[in-house]
């Protein structure tokens, strides 16, 4: 293999693994690589989304990701129990790795730690090195001083059962479990009639995540529906960045020049920590570049990531109430309130695509917080100096 390639993406995970995949079908003459740290790509995880997330154009085009797909889903509150009409998919770790792997060939290196890269170079740590015009880095999530989090967290486990489950849709929140550690939900997704996908999650302030405990929790909450679990088939966990504040300026001079995607730029949608719609786009806007040296991808990554960040000003305002205007225990009455709203305004917040009589219309109503400690959060308006 030659020294030097057009494009180097380095780390294999969900968005330059969309950013490989799209270029392999807009791009097919491009010398590229991508390195991954792993010996396998794309991590143990299952990727959600709302089918109001994509275009149809993209949903198009990530239609062979798709492991499930279901035409609603419902959501439980101690006070609300209801429908979504709006579809929900799934794209599996397993049907990632195999679709990219066969599609990637040798121009997929596994099992290769980068030790540093600059817009022209990526150095492995066994001291191998590679030049490329240009270095995407979208090696995931490693925290940043320049952002103020919360953390949605969680342990997922897939169960096999001893009998039909029964459910139709998945469950994006049951929050009629008890309350600790924040807002606590159990997310379920019926991959078949006797296969489940339970996780026990927790909008929380910390990012420990207690294993055993939830192990435990998931095991309660499945008696209680009256499923018998019999084969425990995977278990995934995470911990997502939800976003609070921060400086977008300094986050993205943080990079010093080499273009970066996915959650090591904050692309998330700031309330749910779920990444892989903006993944989609991005992936969409490079394979469409016409100049891919690492200047302009820089300019264009860096653009992106500042019109989404000003655009998302207002989730993470909801997130501040989220997170600092009540008792953790009562956070759930936030998002019971929220679901008192239309279809087609829940599917807009999870695209992220709010308009404006949306964003007043959130807000309307008995507040789910006490008013002195709402005013309290909006009058102090930011918790961190932006130059955005
Ligand atoms: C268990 C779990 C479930 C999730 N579920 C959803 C969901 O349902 N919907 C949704 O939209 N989002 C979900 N997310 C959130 C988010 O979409 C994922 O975290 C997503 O994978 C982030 O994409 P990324 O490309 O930024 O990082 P990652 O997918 O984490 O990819 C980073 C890659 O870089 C590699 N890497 C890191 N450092 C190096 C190095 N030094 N050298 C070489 N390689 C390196 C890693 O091994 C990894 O493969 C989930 C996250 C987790 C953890």
């Amino acid at each position: 293999m030659s020294d030097r390639h057009d494009l180097i993406l380095a780390g294999g995970g969900l968005a330059n693994g969309l950013i490989a995949f799209r270029l392999t079908e807009r791009r097919p003459d491009l010398r590229f690589l991508v390195i991954e740290g792993g010996e396998t790509l794309g991590g143990n995880h299952t990727w959600s989304f709302h089918d109001g997330d994509l275009s149809p154009s993209e949903h198009a085009w990530m239609e062979p990701f798709v492991a499930h797909r279901w035409p609603g889903y419902e959501v439980r509150f101690p006070r609300r129990s209801r429908p979504v009409a709006t579809g929900y998919a799934s794209v599996s770790s397993e049907r990632f790795r195999a679709l990219l792997t066969e599609r990637l060939g040798d121009r997929l290196m596994l099992g290769a730690p980068i030790a540093s890269l600059d817009p022209g170079r990526v150095t492995l740590q066994d001291g191998r090195s590679f030049g490329a015009r240009a270095v995407i880095d979208g090696r995931g999530h490693r925290g940043s001083r320049h952002l103020k989090l919360g953390f949605q967290k969680f342990l997922g486990q897939e169960w096999e059962l001893a009998e039909p489950h029964g459910l139709a849709h998945p469950i994006v929140m049951d929050a009629t479990v008890p309350q600790r550690d924040g807002y606590r939900f159990v997310y379920v997704l019926p991959f078949s009639p006797t296969r489940l996908l339970i996780e026990d999650t927790y909008y929380a302030d910390d990012a420990a995540l207690d294993t055993p405990t939830l192990r435990t929790s998931i095991a309660d909450y499945a008696g209680a529906q009256g499923w018998r679990l019999q084969a425990l088939v995977r278990e995934e966990h995470g911990i997502l960045p939800i976003a609070l504040d921060g400086r977008i300026e300094d986050l993205v001079a943080e990079a010093a020049g080499v273009p970066t995607v996915g959650l090591a730029r904050a692309l998330f949608h700031p309330t749910t920590g779920y990444s892989l719609p903006d993944a989609v786009h991005v992936a969409d806007l490079v394979a469409a570049l016409p100049d891919l040296s690492s200047a302009s991808l820089a300019r264009l990554l860096a653009a992106h990531a500042r019109n989404l960040w000003q655009d998302r000003a207002y989730f993470r305002l909801l997130n501040r109430l989220l997170f600092l205007a009540g008792v953790p225990e009562e956070r759930y009455r936030i998002l019971e309130h929220f679901y008192r709203l239309p279809d087609p305004l829940v599917a807009r917040f999870y695209a992220a695509r709010l308009d404006m009589g949306d964003k007043i219309r959130i807000f309307a109503g008995k507040p789910p917080v006490s008013i002195r400690s709402a005013i309290r959060v909006l009058a102090a308006r930011r918790t961190m100096k932006d130059d955005a």
